[in-house]
């Protein structure tokens, strides 16, 4: 198993209805990447999917992802224009953000929780992930 320093939050910055299996799509068939760009993937229900197995490399963050599991939320951006952060979480995928991260702290207790935005010049998750989460 390899060395799993950060948890890293994002958001889709897309149409927060979007499903496991859009991500999934978007990533392998229009960006033609070998596998998609996220550990786990949060629907706007709550729903958790695991895309790929956490032993696998994904690609979230730039220069992170070697120590990185990359976690996604459904949404991230106004509804309308799909351009502007917004924190669009719902009720029941702040308890699930939570929830996972909360059993992935378990599972590596030496990794920290942050947002994409504490990386990169990003709003990426569209919330202080790194704040809210120091808790966990
Ligand atoms: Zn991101």
């Amino acid at each position: 198993m390899r060395t799993i320093n950060k948890l890293i939050v994002h958001c889709t910055a897309g149409n927060m209805n979007n499903s496991a299996q859009d991500i999934v799509n978007y990533h392998m068939k229009v960006l033609k990447w070998s596998r998609p760009g996220y550990h786990f993937f949060i629907d706007k229900d709550g729903n958790v999917t695991q895309l790929i197995p956490i032993d696998r490399i994904s690609n979230g963050v730039k220069g992170h992802n070697a120590d990185s599991i990359n976690i996604v939320y459904a949404g991230g951006v106004d509804q309308e224009t799909y351009k502007i952060p917004m924190d669009t979480r719902t009720p029941a995928q702040k308890v699930a953000l939570r929830k996972l991260l909360t059993n992935l702290r378990s599972q590596f207790p030496r990794a920290k929780i942050y947002g994409h935005r504490d990386f990169a010049n990003k709003s990426c998750p569209s919330f202080d992930a790194k704040t809210e989460y120091a808790d966990i």
